[in-house]
């Protein structure tokens, strides 16, 4: 009888062991989908050019009377905060008409499908980005031991249609939104720097939307030192008055944010041509320093 109750004991521990790593893997898995990206208050930075990412992976809104542009899409798990940001300025994501990206990783590509599908719109890439993205994020560029994650479907995300493969230089419009593309290699191959001028008041602001100049461990191909170099030389030739990367904390977006509120002009604060500089001179020391990350 005792061993019995001994026994029953042992199983209800068991049990509760069980439901426990359960719990546990649940949370673990989830924090892996959200990639740690919470929703964030949607903003106007200028014009017609708002914030609509999470409270990192950055996601950006330009409006304009014929379609809206969508520029990148967080991880899958961001792209229904990033759809919640648009309804809540006022927007519907069917009139968003082009979508594009900066760099085809997880968290700046994986909400890319969800997104196109939402909307209906044309997804525009560089040559070496729609690679990877119609292949749910696997790049032949990333070196051989975690580029198997992918192909165990470990990492990666759901494959986006590209509809259109630009040149570097190309501009791509939707009425009177033009936006140019700069690639800008070495993170990737394909990595997209994009350039437009946003009308706010009576000003005509610059805005450079940097890709990512972090050297990886993970990815190496035979041309990346040079794409590195020029992406340097091309990134300091552009004019910047206001300028955003794929990670919000890396340009300020919530300094930025909470400094608008109280600004003379709400603009002002994101007005940081000292901010474009150091940005590149950043990440040029750390290149040329050999830094892997
Ligand atoms: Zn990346």
């Amino acid at each position: 009888m005792r061993h019995f109750t001994r026994r029953r004991a042992l199983v209800v521990l068991l049990g509760v062991l069980g439901a426990f790593s359960l719990v546990l893997f649940g949370i673990w898995l989830n924090a892996i989908k959200l990639g740690g990206q919470q929703p964030a208050e949607p903003f106007r930075i200028a014009g017609n050019f708002y914030y609509v990412g999470a409270n990192d992976v950055a996601a950006f809104l330009i409006t304009g009377p014929e379609g809206h542009v969508v520029l990148d899409g967080g991880y899958p798990t961001t792209a229904p905060m990033i759809m919640a940001s648009i309804a809540k300025l006022g927007f519907d994501i069917k009139d968003v008409k082009v979508l594009l990206n900066s760099e085809p990783h997880p968290d700046h590509a994986g909400g890319l499908s969800v997104l196109q599908q939402a909307s209906g719109a044309e997804l525009w890439a560089s040559e070496a980005s729609a690679d990877a993205i119609v292949a749910g994020g696997d790049d032949p560029d990333v070196i051989l031991p975690l580029r198997a994650l992918f192909w165990i479907g470990l990492v990666g995300y759901p494959a986006a249609r590209v509809d259109h493969r630009f040149k570097d230089g190309d501009t791509i419009r939707v009425g009177p939104i033009a936006l140019t593309a700069h690639v800008t290699g070495g993170h990737t191959r394909g990595c997209t720097t994009w350039s437009f001028v946003v009308r706010d008041g009576d000003r005509a602001l610059n805005v450079v939307s940097a890709c990512s100049l972090v050297a990886l461990q993970g990815t190496r191909y035979p041309e990346q030192g040079a794409d590195f170099e020029r992406s340097f030389r091309v990134l300091r030739s552009l004019p910047a008055d206001i300028w955003v990367t794929s990670h919000a904390r890396l340009w300020g977006r919530y300094r930025k944010f909470v400094a608008s509120a109280t600004a003379k002009s709400p603009v002002d604060p994101f007005i940081d041509p000292e901010g474009y500089r150091a940005y590149i001179n950043t990440y040029e020391a750390e290149f040329r320093q050999g830094v892997v990350h």
